[in-house]
């Protein structure tokens, strides 16, 4: 069965929902490697992309407490905290003593009072003081807590955050595109229909998203098989997604510490699976924070052609255990990538 789909990738041919499952069962790990090296080859060639940015999480007062989620709080928790404008520019102007500064990435939690006038006027505030900077913000999940309480469509909620500056939307809130496992998980969430929805619209309005997939925790094989053509169905549709991201879940102060963290085998077997299902994707990324530096290294042997940013101070994922350092220096990155083989570029806070 291997042969079959390895003669299907070197013929160019599209692999199905019952080949992406064989290649989740299937133990080979470096032939299917080296097929999804071979891709990603043929789609990006030897470049890796990377950027120098800085990640603001503009609070984590969450009104959904997903069971994933070390990051978010209630409101008078230990720990918890919501940014004044004044701070949210303070930590972009820290970053930005590094003149290669060229993006910002705003995720947070969905805070229970404030109103979405409240975030256009952040995402105003921080374009206006570091017109310079790529502005890429806000997850599907996100966008449409925005709309359900402010009465506002997608679409208008779109409008109005790229007016005040905002240039791309995040890929994360995807988790897993299946109604059981968001049920189960993140039941105040957007469903999987609606996370969906705000990806086609800000492709609609030209605004590219990234996309991810949380994986690891309660989901089948067949799951992480059905979210891909989810995101490839739609990326034959729009063509807007600009990456795909793999986060494998930890479950360090997450209500599923009992779930055993993925392996470095599953890592690599997904983000590999993911860049041979998702042949439509431009680029695929091995996130350092989540996967460690050493094992986003050797995924770039595996499908990926991105290790994402500097970030400058990493927040959401050393909530729940991760290993790897708050931010690496763009030095760092490029000994890196260099050491894999390839040829650093620099995005300019795109990716
Ligand atoms: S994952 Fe996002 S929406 Fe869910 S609890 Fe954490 S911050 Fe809130």
């Amino acid at each position: 069965m291997l042969e079959r789909i390895e003669r299907k990738i070197f013929g160019g041919e599209r692999l199905t929902r019952e080949d992406g499952e064989f290649l989740f069962a299937c133990n080979e790990l470096t032939r299917i490697g080296a097929l999804a090296d071979h891709v990603r080859k043929k789609i990006c060639g030897d470049e890796v992309l990377y950027n120098v940015n800085c990640h603001v999480n503009l609070t984590n007062i969450c009104a959904a407490r997903c069971k994933f989620c070390a990051f978010g709080r209630g409101g008078g928790d230990r720990g918890s905290y919501a940014m004044t404008i004044d701070e949210a520019l303070k930590l972009v102007g820290e970053a930005a003593g590094n003149p290669n500064l060229s993006g910002v990435h705003i995720v947070s939690g969905l805070h229970p009072t404030w109103t979405f006038e409240h975030y256009v006027e952040f995402v105003a505030a921080i374009h206006e003081k570091f017109p310079a900077l790529h502005v890429k913000g806000f997850t599907g999940v996100e966008i449409q807590h925005f709309a359900t309480i402010s009465g506002l469509s997608v679409e208008e909620i779109l409008r109005r955050l790229k007016a005040a500056g905002l240039q791309a939307i995040a890929g994360g809130g995807a988790e897993i595109l299946s109604d059981r496992v968001r049920n189960e998980l993140c039941p105040k969430k957007c469903t999987a229909d609606e996370w969906l929805n705000v990806a086609r619209t800000a492709h609609r309005l030209g605004i590219p998203t990234n996309a991810s997939m949380l994986y690891g925790h309660i989901e089948t094989h067949a799951e992480r098989v059905d979210h891909l053509l989810k995101l490839r169905d739609l990326q034959d549709e729009t063509g807007g997604f600009r990456t795909f991201i793999c986060f494998p879940f930890l479950p360090k102060n997450t209500a599923l510490e009992h779930i055993r963290q993925t392996s470095m085998w599953d890592d690599l077997k997904t983000l590999a699976i993911s860049r041979l299902m998702l042949d439509n994707f431009p680029n695929i990324k091995a996130y350092w924070v989540m996967l460690t530096v050493p094992v986003a290294q050797v995924a770039l042997s595996f499908g990926a052609n991105d290790i994402d940013g500097t970030i400058h101070r990493e927040n959401i994922l050393h909530e729940a255990g991760a290993t790897s350092p708050r931010s690496l220096t763009e030095d760092e990155i490029i000994r890196i990538i260099r050491e894999a083989g390839r040829i650093p570029r620099s995005t300019g806070g795109r990716s």
